[in-house]
């Protein structure tokens, strides 16, 4: 048979669709969806015979071959993966995981109608901000709060609320950019508030600040370096000096956070201010993410000053960045246990992550070690390892600080790493891994205990 009359045989779309084989598949798949895997499939079939792959046209291993795909393609996208890379807060992959409580607390607002904009009390229209001031107010100590989409739109929010088309001070040392295309001076730029640069990438002195204030200025800004340190010949301006100038020429000094840390990390080799302290020391307003070392849903928060933050409140942007009811009840689970810090360095999982004791990672390590040892024990030339690693907090925070973890590491001299690691990728539930010398590290710190059988009964069946 040449190509051209194999061509021909390849049913049509109307008859694969009436085979009997399918007749479970048609009926539980979107007929519209199901007609477009077809139609996939059969181009990859015209695609075989052309190159002489197939002399023949096989039936059976299109209905096959249809099944996987309408299988694979019926997944969701946005799935559930295993972080083996020790990296806590992993901004590809969804920065913090809730606790069960913050989890469970998105889904009964989901499956339910919620007082959301209810005032249960006078039966009238209520503020969803109201759910989560009185609780920031009570962990951090500040005056006033809310909630909008990310602290990119809280940046945005507060300097138009404060400072439009006025202008705003900052130091060339902390014109950051975080990740993906958060660049601070693109990000005051669409507040419609004026950028003014003072001093130079490694140095600002106070009398920088008092040279620029003018007529047309309206914020003192900080930032925080989130993802760097500037070392050596240095000199920034520290948020109490700037506060005091602040008060002298009547003007509001915003502080960026960045990384909400709620809890002092100092033992733990953290050296980051806490929200609380912020406050403390008398910032004016300090806004931060929900989902970086606060351990929360995405979320832009922003504490501080009941007059400044009222003015948030009325800005039209305010209505444009409000945060849906999911992050609320994510958010109001997560901040309630900051109500005992112990409790939170337990409960919060990128809490318990960063302060894990070096002991129970050892024995982690040692169990899914033991675990692989035993289930590929009859596969030859697999060496199971454990070695040290550093481990990084990461989505931008703490950039200089390594935390010690461990790695169960697997290497077999006959099969490259880079090929182990492509197949946990392409699992069922993916694996993340990181690959060094020729050897895939399974870094431990952040894969969840509940994954460590999943974990291994993947590698088995990839090995
Ligand atoms: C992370 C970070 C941002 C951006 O926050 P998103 O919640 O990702 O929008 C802004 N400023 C600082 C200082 C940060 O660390």
């Amino acid at each position: 048979m040449n190509k051209n009359e194999i061509l021909r045989k390849i049913p049509q779309v109307d008859e694969i669709l009436k085979n009997e084989k399918l007749s479970d598949i048609v009926k539980l798949t979107p007929h519209d969806f199901l007609v477009s895997c077809i139609r996939e499939v059969l181009i990859d079939v015209r695609a075989d015979i052309l190159n002489g792959v197939a002399n023949d046209i096989d039936k059976d291993n299109i209905i096959e071959k249809l099944k996987e795909k309408v299988s694979k393609k019926s997944k969701r996208s946005l799935k559930k993966i295993i972080n083996a890379t020790g990296t806590v807060l992993h901004t590809n992959l969804g920065r913090s995981i809730l606790s069960k409580k913050s989890a469970d607390a998105i889904i009964d607002t989901a499956l339910n109608y919620t007082n959301l904009e209810y005032d249960l009390k006078s039966g009238n229209r209520g503020n969803r901000q109201s759910h989560i001031e009185k609780i920031l107010t009570d962990i951090t100590g500040a005056e006033a709060a809310m909630v909008v989409n990310n602290n990119a739109a809280a940046t945005i929010l507060v300097l138009a609320a404060l400072a439009s088309k006025k202008e705003v001070i900052i130091s060339r040392g902390e014109l950051i950019e975080i990740g993906d295309s958060f660049r601070l001076p693109d990000v005051m730029g669409e507040s419609t508030a004026i950028l003014h640069e003072i001093g130079s990438t490694n140095k600002t002195k106070l009398n920088d600040y008092v040279d620029a204030i003018n007529d047309e200025t309206a914020v003192l800004l900080k930032a925080h370096t989130s993802n760097y340190k500037i070392v050596g010949f240095t000199e920034q301006v520290d948020l109490p000096a700037l506060v005091k100038l602040g008060e002298k020429y009547n003007l509001p000094v915003v502080y960026d956070m960045g990384n909400g840390l709620m809890v002092d990390l100092n033992d733990y080799g953290i050296d980051e201010p806490t929200v609380r302290s912020l406050v403390k020391e008398n910032a004016d307003v300090v806004l931060f993410s929900g989902d970086k070392l606060l351990g929360g849903p995405q979320a832009g928060i922003i504490v501080g000053k009941a007059k400044f933050i009222g003015k948030m409140r009325k800005h039209p942007l305010a209505r444009a960045f409000r945060v849906d009811k999911f992050t609320l009840a994510a958010l109001n689970a997560t901040l309630f246990e900051y109500y005992d810090e112990k409790r939170a360095l337990e409960s919060i999982p990128v809490l318990n992550m960063i302060t894990i004791s070096k002991e129970k990672l050892k024995e982690k390590a040692e169990k899914i070690k033991k675990l692989l040892v035993d289930n590929i024990k009859d596969v030859s030339g697999f060496e199971i390892g454990i070695e040290k690693v550093k481990d990084q907090v990461g989505g931008g925070t703490a950039p200089d600080v390594y935390l010690d973890g461990f790695a169960v590491t697997i290497y077999n001299k006959d099969v490259a790493a880079e090929k182990i690691e492509r197949k946990m990728r392409a699992a069922d539930v993916p694996i993340i891994v990181r690959v060094a010398h020729d050897k895939i590290y399974l870094d431990v710190r952040t894969i969840q205990d509940e994954d460590i059988e999943l974990l291994v009964s993947e590698i088995k069946s990839i090995i």
